[in-house]
């Protein structure tokens, strides 16, 4: 077995070096034989970091792979692997689609590693990846940013360009990692769109599985993975658009089928433990991570449990936008959107210990009033949290009860930059503000019609900023006592190496909720 470099593979990073220079592609494969297959064509990953370990991921491409065959890892200090911390062997094989779930432990925590692959004579490129800081350790600075819904078929990959220059520890990605719609002809004025959906609607495993596939053959997306371990939770076009618990959309009866193969699908594509490998078509996403004695992580899963939405149009399930007024069920006090499980534990997840509750979930948690006139009453959209009212103000009474000063919520979905302050009666704006909400806009997914959100801000008090028109990600820092939000916009979708702007800067002071604005530096 023999590999061969690439011709520039000094010790200097490969990928420091890319980055540095626009001209070079974003991506550099470390080593591989140019005579063979790429093995490793969708990139690596890593994700799910604790003090003491961390998932590496890959998944092995290319013709004529046997149905059984050993791929090795190996993760170092140094990135010319010449301090090797931990290696290990796994199988990789075709009843998961060759993906590789590897768990590396024993490591030291709050410490940067670096990582690889090989199989069948090919090695990956390298990854860079982190422990977490021990639980009990002081940390003076968390650096992540949040993201959700990277359409294909709406706009190449700045973002994660972008993100991939910034320093970050850890990305929290929120939702809509696929799209499950077939191809369509979106064809603009301007000509075709540059990237189409490969394939039809999603529906069966092999299906889901070319749909990862195609993502996750973007350089860009490879390099932010290559770059930072992920924090993952999942929305509904994993799946299904608007799917809620056991139903969908379409109301289709073999639905607990295809959330089996959503489900397999996506967990062979992500940095996730084998132990969250899926039974059936159920799949345990929601979990807590400590980053030292900073900051709990909490995600949430707010498609798998929830109640299906109320009042949907006629003979279909999924999401319906309509006034209170005509639809009383809106307010039914039984109706979950965590499950009733989940709300417990997420009750007893909150942590008064550490100064900061960060809630890694996938959707706006603020009411969002869509009325165009104070005649009338409020209307609401049926999908998110202002589709499940009661069980927003239990987790919101909860937070007030127990007196966390620091809950920050996180979401996506909306495909727009929102900043909120959460409270416990949204319709008076003097209720006290309990937790600060940053829900960030789409990677690339088309968002709403900016007027319509202008047009709704007035009632809407508690919400500071609304953008749909704008595309990116939020990055924060995190210290004991502030969190810093910077909204990173992408100023042309359609090129790869796009500018980005910041467009807004926001800070939290500890101990007082709520976005104050900053300058734009
Ligand atoms: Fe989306
Ligand atoms: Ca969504």
């Amino acid at each position: 077995m023999s590999f061969t470099t690439t011709p520039n593979s000094g010790r200097r990073s490969l990928l420091q070096a890319a980055l540095a220079s626009a001209s070079t592609p974003l991506f550099i494969r470390h080593a591989f034989a140019a005579d063979t297959i790429d093995r490793f064509a969708l990139g690596l990953a890593s994700g799910c970091p604790r003090p003491s370990g961390m998932v590496l991921w890959t998944r092995l491409t290319g013709a004529e792979l046997p149905p059984n065959t050993e791929v090795s890892w190996e993760l170092a200090e140094d990135e010319a692997f010449t301090r090797i911390a931990a290696r290990g062997v796994e199988q990789a094989v075709v009843e998961d689609a060759h993906s590789v779930h590897a768990e590396a432990t024993g490591l030291e925590a709050d410490r940067w590693y670096f990582y690889r692959f090989s199989a069948l004579g090919a090695r990956s490129m390298v990854g860079r990846t982190r422990t977490a800081p021990a639980a009990d350790a002081e940390v003076k600075e968390l650096r992540f940013a949040i993201a959700s819904c990277q359409r294909w078929d709406h706009g190449r990959y700045a973002a994660w360009a972008d993100m991939a220059k910034q320093d970050l520890d850890l990305v929290l990605f929120l939702g809509d990692y696929i799209y499950e719609y077939g191809a369509v002809s979106n064809a603009s004025a301007s000509g075709p769109a540059p990237r189409v959906h490969v394939g039809g609607l999603c529906r069966t495993l092999p299906e889901y599985r070319q749909r990862y596939a195609q993502y996750k053959s973007d350089p860009a997306l490879q390099a932010m993975h290559a770059r930072a371990p992920w924090i993952i939770t999942w929305d509904d076009h994993e799946v299904d658009n608007d799917w809620a618990g056991d139903s969908s959309q379409g109301l289709e009866a073999d639905f607990p089928a295809r959330r089996a193969a959503s489900a397999k699908a996506y967990w062979e594509h992500m940095p996730f433990t084998k132990a969250m490998r899926p039974k059936g078509h159920e799949i345990r996403i929601h979990e807590r991570y400590d980053w030292g004695k900073l900051a709990r992580i909490i995600t949430l899963d707010c498609r798998q449990y929830r109640d299906p939405q109320v009042c949907p149009k006629p003979g279909r399930g999924g999401s319906n936008t309509l006034s209170i007024k005509d639809c009383p069920a809106f307010l039914d006090p039984k109706r979950s959107f965590l499950g009733e499980a989940q709300e417990q534990w997420l009750a007893q997840s909150w942590d008064a210990a550490r100064p900061w509750n960060l809630l890694a979930q996938s959707t706006l948690m603020a009411q969002m009033n869509w009325q165009e006139n104070p005649a009338q009453p409020r209307v609401h959209w049926t999908d998110g949290w202002d589709g499940y009212p009661a069980a927003r103000n239990r987790l919101l009474q909860g937070l007030a009860d127990k007196k966390l000063p620091n809950a920050v919520v996180l979401g996506g979905d909306v495909h727009a930059n929102y900043v909120t302050d959460l409270k416990l009666d949204f319709n008076d704006a003097k209720s006290r503000t309990i937790a600060t909400e940053f829900c960030g806009t789409s990677i690339t997914s088309q968002g709403l019609d900016q007027q319509r959100i202008d047009r709704a801000r007035p009632h809407n008090p508690h919400i500071h900023y609304g953008r749909g028109d704008q595309h990116g990600y939020m990055s924060f820092k995190l210290q004991a006592n502030r969190l810093e939000a910077e909204l990173r916009s992408v100023r042309n979708l359609w090129e790869a190496d796009s500018e980005v702007e910041v467009s807004a800067r926001f800070a939290v002071e500890a101990g007082r909720p709520g976005a104050i604005p900053l300058d734009l530096k």
